[in-house]
């Protein structure tokens, strides 16, 4: 790929919460499953929140904390500053 991986990325950041909580619009949901699809970044950041989120339902927990929240959104900065 010559573009910039970056910028797509960037977009995506503020959705991917949403995406694993399965909130997110479902037109949007195409279109990042489409990126996921090319951007290895994302996929691993959705995989990790998918994981976080499975692993706080199994311990009887239906809400993420909203520390765990600001964790995760600090990992995914970090995944998409590593692009760079
Ligand atoms: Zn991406």
């Amino acid at each position: 790929m010559s573009l910039s991986p970056e910028e797509p990325c960037r977009r995506w950041l503020a959705h991917l919460c949403d995406y694993v909580d399965g909130e997110l619009d479902q037109s949007l949901c195409a279109e990042l499953e489409r990126h996921m699809a090319e951007c290895e970044a994302c996929t691993v950041v959705v995989e990790t929140t998918r994981q976080t989120i499975t692993l706080y339902r199994h311990l009887g927990r239906a809400e993420l904390p909203e520390a765990t929240r600001r964790r995760l959104k600090q990992l995914i900065e970090r995944s998409v500053h590593e692009q760079d």
